[in-house]
């Protein structure tokens, strides 16, 4: 059984919390696309944990985590998180790393930089990972995958060849000190010898657990609005974030992922440059930033202050759908308590027409959000968990946002922690 876990929204939606929950169940976790670019964040017996490249099922010790061949994996962080993990008396992850993964490298990470500089204020609001260039070379048939790390002299000549394009762009383009192949080699022996442990055939080693019946779970980075294809382009991130592409990046036949857990946010939170229909600002934005998640809205790998607004029905519906969301896991619904009256974006109003379907950017760049206004319920709901147990207008909230968005509401986050949850019938959900 194939089950994937992705964001429906901007990121930020509180996936890492739903797979570490979900991952009770599971054998298997696996990261298929992105990079260290974005963070989980999981709360659990062990402490308060960022992870930025490691699956969110890294803390039970009977599941297998997986860096499928999807992800822009950069090794001195991966192994950083370990140790941040095992320095804390969590128990040693289960890891396998795809031979095909490949790898972010320093002069990844300098482009990154050099083009956010280049740009000026015209820039992406990049994390500066190097996660564009890094895919660019991926595509561009210039990456290294892991398995070259083995290579030897195979490794040098390629290296050897990439070096001398990228410091022509170094020395003309950016005018920066230029890569020094041979110590570019050294660090590539020491990223080899330190995933050397975790090399496997992750496709053909999924391929056997599906076969004897295990449960495998797909983990997305960031949410369908950041996706490369389908999202508020160019303000996206440069790797698919769909359920779709969890086929791809972990090696499963698509027809496997059964199960499709869309992960939606009771309000809305974006990082980075782009339009942002719904967003809010001042004082009110202040506060909302300040309760929200768990101790506030700021970037689990930049620490920068998130951009916060509310809750927009028209990018969540398509969100969903370009997901193909069988369930939706709306979260941190506890957050909204404090506000009398709570606003949801319903509609845009794009050349004075109403619309509920998401436009292309440009379009995007002039909507106006329609709003509607709810009561809010104005108490506490963390601890309830029984659907029936909530306040009324916290039921409303929920319905009157599942009738938006025409995908099935069947789990409510009510607080950071795995137990914090509320499984509920709805009837959209198809037997
Ligand atoms: P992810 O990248 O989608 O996993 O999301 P993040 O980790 O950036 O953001 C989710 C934040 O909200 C984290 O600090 C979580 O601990 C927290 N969180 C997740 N679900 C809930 C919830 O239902 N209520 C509250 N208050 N916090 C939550």
């Amino acid at each position: 059984m194939v089950k994937a876990v992705v964001g429906a929204n901007w990121g930020d939606e509180g996936k890492g919390k739903i797979t570490d929950m979900l991952a009770e169940k599971a054998d298997i976790i696996v990261r298929f696309q992105g990079g260290a670019n974005a963070g989980h964040t999981i709360v659990n017996q062990y402490g308060k944990f960022a992870l930025h490249t490691l699956p969110s099922g890294v803390f039970y010790g009977h599941t297998t985590n997986v860096i499928g061949n999807g992800v822009a994996l950069n090794i001195p962080v991966l192994f950083d998180e370990i140790k941040s993990i095992t320095d804390r008396k969590a128990p040693t992850p289960k890891l396998l790393v795809s031979e095909r993964a490949q790898i972010v490298t320093p002069y990844h990470i300098l482009f990154d930089q050099y083009e956010e500089e280049r740009l000026g204020g015209k820039s992406f609001g990049s994390t500066k990972s190097g996660i564009a260039p890094f895919y660019s070379d991926k595509y561009a048939k210039i990456g290294l995958q892991v398995n070259e790390l083995f290579s030897g002299a195979r490794l040098r000549e390629k290296v050897e060849r990439i070096v001398e394009m990228k410091n022509i762009l170094l020395e003309h383009l950016y005018h920066k000190p230029l890569i020094d192949c041979g110590e570019l080699l050294e660090t590539l022996k020491g990223y080899r010898d330190m995933v050397e442990p975790y090399v496997c055939d992750v496709s053909a080693y999924l391929d056997c657990a599906r076969k004897e019946g295990k449960t495998i779970l797909l983990e997305g980075q960031l949410g369908t609005l950041k996706d490369t294809d389908h999202g508020i382009y160019p303000m996206v991130t440069s790797s698919s974030t769909l359920a779709a592409y969890g086929a791809i990046g972990a090696g499963l036949p698509p027809y496997e992922i059964k199960e499709i857990i869309a992960v939606c946010k009771a309000y809305s939170s974006a990082v980075g440059a782009g339009a942002f229909v719904s967003e809010i600002f001042g004082e009110e934005a202040d506060e909302l930033r300040r309760r929200g998640g768990d101790g506030g809205e700021y970037g689990a790998t930049t620490g920068r202050p998130r951009r916060m607004g509310w809750f927009d029905c028209v990018a969540s519906k398509y969100g969903c759908r370009l997901q193909g969301a069988t369930d939706v896991a709306f979260t941190v619904l506890d957050v909204l308590g404090y506000l009398d009256e709570i606003p949801v974006c319903v509609g845009y109003e794009i050349d004075g027409k109403a619309t509920t379907d998401f436009p292309v950017t440009a379009k995007l760049e002039t909507a106006k959000p329609i709003l509607e206004t709810l009561p809010g319920w104005k108490c506490e709901i963390r601890g309830i968990r029984d659907y029936k147990e909530l306040p009324k207008n916290c039921r409303n909230y929920v319905e009157f946002i599942e009738g938006q968005i025409g995908y099935p509401i069947t789990m409510v986050s009510n607080g950071p922690g795995r137990e914090d949850i509320i499984y509920r019938e709805s009837p959209l959900k198809k037997k």
